[in-house]
């Protein structure tokens, strides 16, 4: 029998203490098993009239999600964390807190799939938002009567911006805001917004904490026991819960999020310094470097730096070059897993968010961003020695 430890009081975090059990009988390993087994049933039997094993049914709880839920609450140190089929899904279901005719601020620099919900969705069931660049603007003025809540993610995807989480989760509060905050860039791992007063965190899974571009989840996670019981309940009718068997791949993912991060990380700091050189890249944005304008923050308020790292080339021809001739590194959306890809913003990730937006945003035809995987830092080297003369030979000829 593994370690009886509850996950949620568990603080050996970045050992990913999957060892750690709830504290419900009905779901310990009897047999000792060291990978946790999946449940990959959708209902479960009754021992009796009105004797419920704890589980009913799948969309509703089931224990290899409960586990994986225990494990990242215990990450973020939230009193509970909600799996859900992706993180849109955790997203949605975070908007239906929501009534209709209720405000909310964003930060202008979002996820563009969270921006496409916000018009399209939330929007339809009477939500509205006012969007300002929340790393250094003030929220004071942007508060209306219905403003119910501020969204944000930091550092931002793609341009990294950096807010300072503590001091604007207190501004929300004293305007009587929740604050949200989608954590997914540097994961518990990096960053743990409800420790700096964050009312509710959101993950991709889908990125860091799965790790392997194989699998599709998201989280909520919440200290407050009123927002987590709507949100369970939310949760529950409208069925978007993380299936068994990708709750366990995920799970399998998290035993590796620290020493996945590590390498990662290292690589970033390589790369960053490799493009600083190079004549082609107008700029290099990341936040462990000393000059990027978020820098101390993130000092201040995280433990690492990510893996994620924005550039910009001298000429769109010149980017297009780059994808149309990385190997090792894949063209491809998605973030967070061990294989580095690249992407471009404009036309990938960020193809719903308004041209006004995007400008406004430094976000142009020349910008790629990386997500660092974990291979050695020499071969992505070479990579980006190779790619980079293979385009300049291309332009040139
Ligand atoms: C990918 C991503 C999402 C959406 O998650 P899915 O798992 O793709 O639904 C939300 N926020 C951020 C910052 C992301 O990178």
């Amino acid at each position: 029998m593994s370690a009886d430890v509850d996950c949620r009081q568990s603080k050996k975090k970045y050992s990913a203490d999957t060892k750690c059990q709830l504290s419900d009988e009905s779901i310990k390993d009897i047999w000792g098993a060291v990978s946790y087994p999946i449940y990959q049933t959708a209902t479960f039997a009754h021992r009796g009239l009105g004797e419920s094993t704890g589980y009913d049914y799948t969309r509703m709880q089931n224990p290899t999600r409960q586990q994986l839920e225990a494990v990242v609450a215990g990450l973020e140190n939230g009193k509970d964390a909600i799996a859900f089929a992706s993180g849109m899904a955790a997203i949605a279901a975070v908007m239906e807190l929501f009534s209709l005719g209720d405000h909310f601020i964003i930060d202008s620099d979002l996820y563009g799939g969270s921006v496409r919900l916000f018009n399209e969705i939330s929007n339809k069931n009477g939500l509205t938002y006012t969007s300002a660049n929340l790393s250094s603007d003030d929220i004071a003025p942007l508060v209306r009567e219905n403003t119910k809540a501020v969204y944000i993610e930091t550092p931002t995807n793609p341009m990294m911006n950096v807010t300072d989480i503590e001091k604007l989760a207190k501004k929300a509060h004293e305007l009587g805001l929740i604050l949200i905050v989608d954590n997914t860039f540097l994961s518990p791992y990096y960053q743990n917004p409800l420790d700096l007063g964050a009312d509710i965190v959101i993950h991709s899974g889908t990125k860091f904490l799965g790790g392997h571009h194989d699998t599709i989840g998201g989280f909520a996670v919440v200290n407050d026991e009123k927002i987590d019981e709507k949100l369970r309940y939310i949760y529950k009718t409208t069925g978007a819960g993380l299936s068994p068997f990708d709750s366990w791949l995920i799970l399998r993912g998290i035993r590796t999020l620290a020493v996945r991060l590590n390498k990662a990380q290292e690589n970033a700091f390589a790369i960053a310094e490799y493009l600083k050189k190079n004549k082609h890249v107008t700029k290099v944005i990341y936040p462990g470097l000393k000059e990027h304008p978020g820098y101390e923050i993130m000092k201040k308020q995280a433990t690492g730096f990510g893996a994620m790292l924005t550039f910009e080339v001298d000429s769109p021809e010149f980017a297009k070059e780059i994808l149309a001739n990385v190997r090792l590194i894949y063209f491809a959306e998605s973030l967070g897993g061990t294989e580095t890809l690249i992407t471009y913003p404009i036309t990938q990730t960020h193809a719903d968010v308004p041209a006004d937006v995007l400008a406004k945003n430094g976000i142009n035809d020349r910008v790629l961003r990386l997500s660092v995987g974990i291979e050695g830092t020499e071969d992505l080297i070479d990579e980006f020695e190779r790619v980079f003369a293979e385009a300049e030979k291309k332009i040139k000829g």
